[in-house]
């Protein structure tokens, strides 16, 4: 972090910032010249708040040199995590992972069928939600205890883990139990005690980006789980809001190779969320594949006119299957495989 000081500055009130740096385990490298005063921070400045320093008024500006984020820095962990979800490893350099289901859970027959079909396409996770956060309160806001139960018979049945959306802090118990990859969903990629809740359980997490978020927020809350003691964390770009209307969100393909440039945890596309439709979702898809995602999350539904929710962003499961087939061609072409 580097420190720019006002030459008028006086000496002790400059003596007393760098000793409460110095307190704070820095190093800090002083040089004066012509027109400023430099400080330059050495050491872990993960801890050290900006603004904090902005408000000693001497201080003229701060300029990060080194990431804010440390556990999710590539920098300091090289190799690629590898996220174990019951047995599906998610990450790494050769297989992409497919999940695929409905967007909630709606029944339990419902689920049993489209876990089937999604497995006979080649899913090796399966999706659906009992908690929904949806943007009416008439709206359907999942089976909830039900739905977790339908979701495990889904799993016994076709032996696929499962990814569902944790929306409190009082289900942590319920999915600890149950799930076994939880999703902390757009909406709640900021909600602190959830990330921290997150942090302590000893399943994998998989954390979707902000509605309107930067890739450095995003990163945060990764961190925020990591530092809270919970190193499994996937994330998950699902679109962002933007002032485009044609589609429901904005797909940020770019984010694939920033955030592995950044850091070392896998990365999946949600392609139904991004587009909002489902006439959309394979090109989208296969984009990813080709831009180096670690996975991709897709709504299926068999009879997506009778969806509770998300119904026209929703592959039937014979178009799933297709896109599959599709994108384990364009894994080829990049040395890896679906
Ligand atoms: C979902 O995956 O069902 C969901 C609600 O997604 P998001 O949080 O990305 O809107
Ligand atoms: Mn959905």
């Amino acid at each position: 972090m580097i420190v720019t000081l006002r030459k008028q500055s006086d000496k002790q009130d400059v003596e007393r910032l760098i000793q409460q740096l110095t307190l704070k385990g820095i190093e800090v490298n002083y040089s004066e010249g012509e027109t400023h005063i430099v400080l330059g921070l050495v050491g872990d400045t993960t801890g050290v708040d900006i603004t904090w320093i902005r408000s000693f008024q001497f201080v003229q500006d701060v300029t990060r040199v080194a990431a804010p984020y440390k556990k999710a820095n590539r920098q300091f962990h090289p190799e690629d995590t590898i996220v174990d979800v019951a047995g599906v490893k998610i990450g790494g350099q050769e297989k992409i992972a497919i999940i695929g289901g409905p967007c909630a859970v709606e029944s339990k027959e419902q689920v049993l069928r489209i876990a089937k079909e999604v497995k006979e396409a080649g899913a090796t996770l399966l999706r659906g939600g009992a908690y929904k956060p949806r943007t009416s309160p008439y709206a359907f806001q999942g089976l909830e205890t039900k739905g977790i139960e339908y979701l495990c018979e889904a799993r016994k049945e076709t032996g696929l883990p499962v990814v569902s959306e944790l929306m409190s802090i009082d289900k942590v118990e319920e999915f600890e139990k149950h799930v076994d990859l939880v999703q902390i969903g757009a909406r709640n990629m900021q909600n602190f005690d959830l990330l921290k809740a997150a942090g302590k359980m000893s399943k994998p997490i998989l954390l979707k980006r902000g509605l309107s978020s930067t890739i450095e927020e995003w990163i945060m809350s990764a961190e925020y789980i990591m530092a809270h003691g919970n190193p499994n964390v996937i994330l998950c770009e699902r679109g962002i809001r933007t002032f485009e209307k044609y589609t429901r969100n904005t797909l940020d393909l770019s984010v694939i190779a920033i955030i592995k440039k950044k850091t070392h945890l896998p990365i999946i596309i949600d392609p139904s969320h991004a587009t909002g439709d489902w006439s959309l979702v394979e090109s989208v898809s296969l984009a990813a594949v080709a831009a180096g995602a670690d996975g991709l999350m897709v709504e299926v539904h068999d009879q997506p006119e009778c969806a509770l929710c998300d119904g026209s962003q929703s592959l039937k499961p014979k178009k799933f299957k297709e896109m599959i087939e599709k994108a384990s061609q364009i894994a080829k072409v990049i040395g890896r495989e679906l």
